[in-house]
């Protein structure tokens, strides 16, 4: 199976901005084993900005686009040594791929991008993508990563894409702030209602929430790739995904 796996930054780092070791660690013990179990996995890693904060010991989200593109350059160098380091320890080579709007919406360049990432997987390397976040600028941003992560899930036709959060899926109701909330385990077309649901805005430090995660399963739907979105607090679940489980929620037409 190819599969593709977000992790937002609420899942890779501490409210600090500060890296979770533990969580890391885990992440990608769980994913080195689903590689060697034969899956091919694609990871598409937020955190550049939120890591790069905690590093330069910056109070809280620069709302200025320099502050945050130097934030996302220190971050992400901090956070693909500890991807090389963690998963040299399993025998597994990782490659950086960054990329920004024009690098999706260029037809040649959207092939360069496919075409990489596909000889990546030949060549069983670990593909770690995220937003080139230091030159991404209004007109060529993608935005957030729930959208990249399914492009990417689109360019390679991927089987699934998993989206790991802070929350445990798509619920009926604000669980934070109504304790009737009930989670949705799985949901087959995206109407008017399924809309409704999303909420705005994530957490603190990343830059998605539940209506980026929709769109992303839009995409996914339109080319027959499910999409499941579960609380990245546990990466044990992933085995339960790839073992056929109900976990989170999931979105497929089947
Ligand atoms: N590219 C951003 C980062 O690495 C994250 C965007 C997102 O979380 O959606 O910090």
């Amino acid at each position: 199976m190819r599969i593709v796996i977000k992790i937002g930054t609420s899942t890779l780092t501490h409210a600090t901005g500060h890296l979770n070791i533990r969580r890391v660690e885990e992440l990608c013990k769980v994913f080195s084993d689903i590689k060697n179990a034969g899956h091919q996995v694609i990871i598409v890693s937020s955190g550049a900005i939120g890591m790069g904060i905690g590093k330069l010991g910056l109070q809280s989200k620069p709302t200025d686009i320099p502050t945050k593109q130097a934030a996302a350059a220190v971050g992400q160098c901090e956070l693909m040594y500890t991807y090389d380091r963690l998963f040299s320890e399993y025998n597994h080579n990782v490659a950086q791929l960054l990329i920004t709007g024009d690098d999706v919406e260029n037809p040649v360049r959207h092939e360069n991008f496919s075409n990489t990432l596909n000889r990546l997987l030949e060549l069983d390397a670990i593909p770690i993508i995220n937003e080139n976040d230091t030159v991404a600028t209004n007109e060529i941003v993608i935005g957030d990563n729930d959208t990249l992560a399914a492009i990417v899930a689109q360019s390679i036709q991927a089987d699934k894409l998993i989206l790991l959060s802070d929350i445990d899926g798509l619920y009926t109701a604000d669980p934070h702030a109504n304790p009737d909330a009930v989670l949705i385990p799985k949901i087959q077309c995206i109407d008017d209602k399924v809309i409704a649901l999303a909420g705005g805005s994530g957490s603190n430090l990343g830059t998605g929430g539940m209506v980026t995660k929709l769109q992303a399963a839009q995409i996914c739907m339109d080319c027959h790739c499910d999409m499941i979105i579960t609380n990245g607090n546990n990466p044990s679940v992933i085995y339960d995904i790839m073992d056929g489980k109900a976990v989170g929620t999931t979105f497929s037409e089947k």
